[in-house]
């Protein structure tokens, strides 16, 4: 750990403060018998903030806070400031700790802090990606990870560009003890890749950043990188092969839950992927993202409504908030089950920190937040279990809905309310990914709940 220390504050030399890092590495060596589920870890978001440190001066805890007073900073951090790294490493720590045996672990990006583009630097921002990834090498180096790009693994954050640069370069790098060769050539070229987990169990990464409304690269491009026709290709390949694919990737597809009628992506690239997961349906057996710090689900529904897919937006591990917002999110991490006959997905554990209650104690207790099927009461994850559950939480004072609110902000504010518009955006979201669909629904709440200014609010 002595080495990691030294190794990461070396990194980060271009960052003024290199605070306190570590904690002890877990004893090494458990020999377990294979497990009956397989199992994978979801970690995203961690947006690390290297000049957190705690001072009397408050506007001087962090960057991310941008010259505002940091709320209540304690050793695991601040709603108003990206993570310190002690906050990452205690969440990598509780993973190494959990006696959970995992087959690889997906990481769908986003590890720079919210600062100004002025703060950054194309080095800067190497340098950050480097320091989480060989931080996540050294805690866990027999382990097979799939890392994504965000939008903030770029300078400037969101122009993820259309040919290799040299961050895609020293991702390829970076990520070389991970992939094969072919992995590494198209994540050169384009910031994506594709690779084999098992025989039959294939991982896309895609750079949905290409697709992300702020990046300015790619406007008026119909296919950008050529990723739409390599995706298209891949997927045809895996369907002949009788392969099943997990798709990962930073910014997810449909709509945001939060506001109304937009999508994360720009809505032709929205249309373009949802087109092709609808015409891949039968392979595609999970969607995992990151990106809102937020944690949703999606179901992608055919042209007849019928449910076919199963998407997962994963809570971030930074805690950060603007300062006007009133939520935010807890630090979370999650660790999916998956049936390694067939690589259905059966469960998912979500697991939280509690920041006030850490920083507080001055230890991080990272714990069991909930686990999909116990606390919703349903089989497993398959699409037709989520539209189930989905339309349970569509009706009205759906205790369900209650609890899946809060897990939303990952039990940040138990008393956080959901009014009606509130409610009608989140259901329109989590069940419809297309234009059509997703206006259609939106009418059915205006007529159905009469809502006065709906639009224009
Ligand atoms: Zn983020
Ligand atoms: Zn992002």
């Amino acid at each position: 750990m002595a080495l990691l220390r030294t190794l990461v504050c070396s990194l980060l030399a271009a960052w003024p403060v290199c605070p306190g890092l570590g904690l002890p590495l877990a004893p090494a060596g458990r020999h377990n018998p294979a497990p009956a589920v397989g199992q994978f870890w979801h970690v995203t978001d961690l947006h690390l903030d290297p000049t957190y440190h705690l001072t009397d001066d408050r506007t001087k805890v962090c960057s991310s806070s941008k010259g505002a007073n940091a709320s209540n900073p304690g050793p695991y951090g601040d709603v108003l400031c990206d993570s310190p790294y002690k906050l990452i490493l205690s969440a990598f720590d509780f993973i190494e700790k959990s006696g959970q045996e995992a087959s690889f672990m997906i990481w769908t990006g986003d590890s720079p802090p919210h600062v100004p583009v002025s703060e950054l630097s194309t080095d800067t921002v190497i340098n950050v990606i480097a320091n989480m990834t060989i931080t996540i090498q050294s805690l866990f180096p027999d382990l097979q990870v799939f890392p994504a790009l965000g939008n903030h693994d770029y300078w400037p954050q969101d122009q993820l560009p259309i040919a290799t640069s040299k961050v895609y370069d020293a991702v390829a790098n970076l990520w070389g003890p991970w992939l094969d060769e072919e992995a590494t050539l198209t994540l050169r070229k384009g910031g994506f890749y594709t690779q084999k987990v098992t025989n039959n169990l294939r991982i896309i990464s895609l750079n949905t950043n290409l697709y992300y409304s702020p990046n300015v690269v790619t406007l008026n491009k119909t296919d950008p990188a050529n990723q739409f026709e390599w995706l298209e290709n891949t997927l045809n390949n895996s369907q002949k092969n009788r392969e099943k694919v997990y798709i990962i990737a930073h910014v997810p597809v449909g709509y945001l839950p939060y506001s109304n009628n937009t999508t994360a992506i720009r809505e032709y690239y929205n249309e373009k992927l949802v087109d092709i997961f609808r015409r891949y349906s039968d392979v595609i057996l999970g969607q995992f993202y990151g990106h809102t710090h937020r944690d949703s689900i999606m179901i992608l529904s055919d042209e007849k409504g019928r449910p076919v897919n199963s998407l997962f937006v994963a809570p971030a591990v930074t805690p950060v908030k603007n300062i006007l917002a009133k939520q935010t999110n807890n630090p979370g991490i999650r660790l999916f089950q998956y049936d390694p006959h067939d690589y259905k997905l059966l469960d998912m554990l979500q697991y939280y920190l509690n920041l006030t209650e850490a920083n507080l104690k001055e230890e991080s207790n990272w714990k069991l937040e909930y686990i999909l099927t116990h606390a919703y009461d349903i089989e497993d994850l398959h699409p037709t279990s989520l539209y189930g559950l989905a339309k349970e939480f569509a009706s009205l004072h759906s205790k369900q809905f209650v609890k899946y609110y809060n897990y939303f902000f990952v039990s940040y504010d138990s008393s956080a309310i959901c009014d009606r518009k509130c409610k009608a955006l989140q259901i329109c979201a989590i069940m419809n990914l297309d234009n059509i669909s997703y206006a259609d629904c939106i009418k059915q709440y205006y007529i159905k709940h009469k809502f006065v200014r709906f639009f224009t609010d």
